[in-house]
């Protein structure tokens, strides 16, 4: 299998094409952006730790029965997956209030919401990635209404098994984003769960002391990114003990990190 030409470059990944058809690479940067952009530097080593996070949690969600885009990681950086038609939405579950929910709408920071609550914003960088009501979905026909009832289900089961899966290392998880594409099987389409999920996608806080192991420490200036994005990998079992941030960073230049097999 060899890689490609380029075929999109987003904020934190680019996507290769590959020789073997319907299957794609996807490489993770170093980069970090938030405020639609507005803000971004480069994160030394946070690709190499995000690839490694990602595949481990869609291992475990597939493990679980839910169909995802990650066929394997290949290497620090990059994993062979399906290409999948990317719905143009953003799926955004709530455990507890914060963000741009708190804002919006005034719901005090921290305030643990009793069901976990779905929004859905569209997929657009040029409007800010609006806040949208399923409505929007179907009257404009981003995704249908049997896909969206199915996505809705797949969401609330990862829900599940995320916060269980965090709570075992004494992370809450407090808020997190997913997307869908489909994927041809055979001769018919499949809904799976694409992109990555990762510190930089989901608001991880520390149980006890809620210190933030998430993007947060890069939108609000907190610093020690690495380092918590690196504590993340370590609870979950995925990064040997002894394994320091020099050499994460050094990753960044060479190919010396050690990630524990599975
Ligand atoms: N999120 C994301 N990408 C986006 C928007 C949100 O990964 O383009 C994640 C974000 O990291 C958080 C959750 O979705 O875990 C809810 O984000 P919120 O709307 O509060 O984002 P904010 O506007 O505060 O960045």
């Amino acid at each position: 299998m060899n890689k490609g030409k380029k075929l999109y470059e987003g904020k934190a990944k680019i996507i290769y094409e590959t020789s073997e058809k319907g299957l794609v690479v996807q490489h993770f940067k170093d980069d970090a952006t938030a405020f639609n952009n507005l803000k971004k530097a480069n994160v030394e080593g946070k690709g190499v730790l995000n690839n490694r996070i990602s595949e481990h949690i869609l291992s475990n969600i597939s493990q679980c029965g839910i169909k995802t885009h990650l066929v394997k990681r290949l290497n620090m950086r990059e994993q062979l997956i399906k290409h999948a038609e990317i719905f143009p939405l953003e799926f955004i579950v709530r455990n507890i209030a914060t963000g741009s929910l708190s804002k919006r709408l005034g719901i005090a920071d921290g305030t643990i919401l009793e069901e976990p609550l779905f929004e859905y914003c569209l997929k657009d960088d040029d409007l800010g990635d609006p806040l949208i009501a399923k409505e929007h979905i179907y009257a404009f026909g981003w995704a249908k209404e049997d896909e969206i009832k199915e996505i809705d289900k797949m969401t609330f089961r990862i829900n599940d098994i995320l916060q269980g899966m965090f709570r075992g290392v004494g992370i809450k998880l407090v808020d997190f984003k997913l997307e869908y594409g489909k994927v041809w099987n055979k001769d018919k389409q499949e809904i799976v769960l694409a992109d990555e999920i990762s510190p930089d996608t989901c608001r991880l806080w520390d149980i006890k002391s809620e210190r933030k192991l998430d993007k947060d420490r890069f939108r609000k200036d907190l610093g020690n990114i690495v380092q918590a994005y690196q504590e993340v990998a370590r609870r979950l079992g995925i990064m040997p003990e002894e394994t320091n941030i020099s050499e994460v960073k050094e990753f960044a230049k060479t190919t010396s990190i050690k990630f524990k097999k599975k």
